[in-house]
Formats: C-alpha cells, sequence, structure tokens
C-alpha cells in the first residue's frame, strides 16, 4: 500500500476527530486553508477581485476556491461538491431531562442515523452556541453521554429484531441527578468558554468520541464517525491545495477555477440556506465572476464550460447480504472511488459525465468502480441533481465505497480517500 494513502487515511482521521459537527467541519476547513495561503472572507464584506485563493463560511458550510492566473469572465469552474453534516441526534429545547436519578438530553433525530450503531459508546455534544449580541462560538464537551442498551436478560427476543422508538428510547443520559437542578446548556457554554446567561439560541449535535482506526488482516480497513461525507470534504481539501500549488508552479497557464463546495443539510434535504438547494454556491460563482467582470452572457458561458464533481460516500458489496447489491456491480473496499449511476437521476451522472471520470482517473492512475442499485432496492441520493437542476452544470457523482452508511462508525477501505483526492486534483486542474 502506499504509505501517502495511509497517510492521508491518518489525515482524515484528525479531520474527522477536529469536525465533530457541521460547523466544526467548515471551520476546521477553513483553518486549514488559512494555513496554505488561502483568504478566509466574511460574506458581507468586499472581496478582492483577481487571482487567488479564498475560502467563505456560511453557517455549517464552507466554499473555497482558486482563481489562477489569467481567469477572465468565461473561465470555466470545476467544482467539487460535498458535504459537512451527518445523521446524528440535535438538541432538543430544553434539553436538560430525566428521570428515575438520572439525567438525560432531549435530542430530535437528525437524518437517517442506524440507531442500533449509536448504542453504548462514549458520545459529546458538539455544534455552536450563539450569544445574545449575535456572535457565534464553537461548543465541542468531552466524552458526556451514551445511549445505554437495555440489558438482554430484560429483553430476550431482542435478537429477533432490535424495536428502537425514537422518542422513547432515544434519552441518552448524561449523569446522575436531579434535572431541574442541572443544566445542559451550561455544560455547554462552560466548553465555549461563554456565560450561560449570554447563551440566546445552539445548534449542537451528539458525536461519537471514538478515534478512527486503521486494522484488517493487511491492514485495509479504515474505521470512523462521519466518513459520510467527510471522506470527500477532505479529499476536496487536500486536492484544492494541491492543485494551487500546482497552478502557482505555472503561472499563466490559466486553467479553470477549482471550487469546493461542502454544503450543510444533505441528510435532511439540503433545503436550507447553506444546503445545496440553496444559494449559496450560486452567490459565489456569481461573485467570482463579477470580480472577474463577466456580464450575464459571459456567466452563462462559464457555467457551459463548468464541471461539477459531486462527492459523497456510497455503498461496498457486503458479503452476508449479496441480495440486496446489483448481480453485476459489486464495488469492493479499496478498489478505487465509485461513479454513481442511476437510471431515474437519483445520481447526475451520465455519458458525458462518465467519459470525464474516466478520464480524470486515467490520468491520476487511480482505479475507479461503477455503482449502481439492485432494481428492488431503490438507492438514495445526493447533492449532485441539486445542484445540476438549479446551475445546469455539467456533473457527475462519485464517493468512496462504504460499509455500515450511517452507522456512527462506517467502514471504508484506507486506499480510497487518498484515491478520491488524488482524482480530485486532476478533476481540478483539467482544462477539457
Ligand atoms: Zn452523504
Amino acid at each position: 500500500m502506499p504509505t501517502a494513502a495511509l497517510a492521508h487515511a491518518l489525515d482524515l482521521g484528525r479531520f474527522v476527530m477536529a469536525s465533530p459537527s457541521s460547523f466544526h467541519a467548515a471551520a476546521e476547513g477553513a483553518r486549514r486553508l488559512a494555513a496554505e495561503g488561502f483568504t478566509v472572507l466574511a460574506e458581507a464584506d468586499e472581496w478582492p477581485a483577481g487571482p487567488g485563493k479564498y475560502a467563505v463560511i456560511r453557517d455549517g458550510a464552507l466554499i473555497a476556491w482558486t482563481v489562477p492566473e489569467g481567469a477572465g469572465p468565461t473561465t470555466g469552474f470545476r467544482i467539487l461538491g460535498a458535504h459537512t453534516d451527518s445523521p446524528s441526534f440535535k438538541l432538543k429545547p430544553r434539553p436538560t431531562t430525566g428521570r428515575l436519578g438520572w439525567l438525560q438530553a432531549g435530542v430530535e433525530v437528525y437524518g437517517g442515523p442506524l440507531l442500533n450503531s449509536w448504542l453504548d459508546r462514549e458520545l459529546r455534544l458538539a455544534g455552536r452556541l450563539v450569544t445574545l449580541d449575535g456572535e457565534q462560538h464553537l461548543a465541542a464537551t468531552a466524552p458526556l453521554l451514551r445511549f445505554p442498551q437495555l440489558a438482554i436478560h430484560l429483553d430476550r427476543a431482542v435478537n429477533e429484531g432490535l424495536a428502537l422508538g425514537k422518542q422513547q428510547h432515544m434519552n441518552p443520559v448524561w449523569g446522575l441527578g436531579d434535572p431541574s437542578a442541572e443544566d445542559l446548556l451550561g455544560v455547554l457554554a462552560e466548553a465555549a468558554g461563554v456565560d450561560p446567561y449570554q447563551v440566546g439560541g445552539f445548534d449542537v449535535v451528539v458525536a461519537d468520541t471514538q478515534e478512527p482506526a486503521v486494522f484488517g488482516a493487511h491492514g485495509e480497513f479504515f474505521a470512523s464517525g462521519r466518513l459520510d461525507n467527510l471522506s470527500s470534504v477532505h479529499a476536496g481539501l487536500a486536492a484544492l491545495v494541491q492543485a494551487a500549488e500546482a497552478s502557482a508552479a505555472e503561472p499563466g497557464e490559466g486553467g479553470p477555477i477549482a471550487v469546493l463546495a461542502a454544503f450543510d443539510h444533505e441528510e435532511v434535504g439540503s433545503s436550507s440556506r447553506s444546503g445545496a438547494s440553496g444559494p449559496f454556491l450560486e452567490d459565489v460563482l456569481a461573485r467570482i465572476g463579477d470580480a472577474l467582470g463577466a456580464t450575464a452572457t459571459e456567466r452563462r458561458r462559464a457555467f457551459a464550460a463548468s464541471w461539477h464533481l459531486s462527492a459523497d460516500a456510497g455503498h461496498a458489496v457486503h458479503p452476508n447480504y449479496a441480495e440486496r447489491h446489483d448481480p453485476a456491480n459489486h464495488p469492493l473496499l479499496n478498489g478505487g472511488p465509485l461513479l454513481k449511476i442511476n437510471a431515474n437521476q437519483r445520481y447526475a451522472t451520465d455519458a458525458a459525465g462518465a467519459a470525464l471520470w474516466a478520464r480524470v482517473c486515467g490520468e491520476a492512475e487511480v482505479p475507479y468502480q461503477e455503482f449502481v442499485s439492485n432494481n428492488d432496492v431503490p438507492c438514495g441520493s445526493t447533492i449532485g441533481p441539486l445542484t445540476a437542476t438549479r446551475l445546469g452544470i455539467r456533473t457527475v457523482d462519485v464517493g468512496i465505497p462504504l460499509l455500515s452508511m450511517h452507522s456512527a462508525r462506517e467502514l471504508a477501505g484506507v486506499q480510497d480517500p487518498w484515491r478520491l483526492a488524488r482524482a480530485a486534483e486532476r478533476f481540478f486542474v483539467h482544462a477539457g
């Protein structure tokens, strides 16, 4: 195995641990880019015109881009789209609850988690607090909570099928005591270093605390929370930095404008101001075009010369459930990133996108695998069709293969995230 692949996976693990919420993922992405010379801009400010490396955060979303020397009003974009959120549990208002001597937390289910996978783990809270002055403060606690499973002695039929009620059974414990005398928000305020009486609102989720791990007979497996879809965000960050270095080494070569668009709220349908159905990407592309003096027609020409690589984790074949997969297409961990195809446009890939992906992977010297669903097992969707519909930009859906998608701890191959990053890097600099 290439040592670069292992190093990339271990760095992905560090990124996941630094990114327990979408807000942390956006901030950590911006922090990493700033360390590589990117300028982090605020949306309400005037932005500099001309070539450079920039990033902007909107809530839990991050968009970053590089404008090369020689870019003009019709220069195309190479956009890698991904998402910063994962299925989880979100704190309800008045979250301090409890009974029978236990302190518990009131949570809403966020997206579609495999509920059972969250049982019996040491969990933390992470997200943002907004104080009454309007300032946002990131907060992440130490290990604090657990969803304790009922002992088998009290549920003898559990192995015939575990039934978990989202309201009745998914109330994590976080201590012993009297809930009327305790304050979970106070714990969060302390973690954020703010006065609890100044907290006016919060967007806070539950996150696993277990460190990612490399294991398997030949060290081929990589287990971690939030691989869907921090694997793609992290690959996009690495590729954007590499592509910026490559274009800096060849000034005047022109080339496309590379963009990383890491949206929030994919797991709940993407319809928000920081989600892929919202205007964030279009707003940023419009401002980049304005800075290059693009007319409305020139912006359309730039879009027509653009590509969107929609990167999101997909499914590897599961050895115990072969019947759930297409009989002919069996992507495996470490077989390379997926090209995701669906006749009903749940993925946006078409023949032109498939050819682009084949070319990019060929140039990057990475293998890839096709994913298509079994006709009796409808597939999920991702942000690709949303941005394609909104912007009309040619789109191809890709992503690393996983087992246990939407588990608190998903399973990837250790080589695939690195290969996705290599292909994304070629995509960013590809002129065709
Ligand atoms: Zn996803």
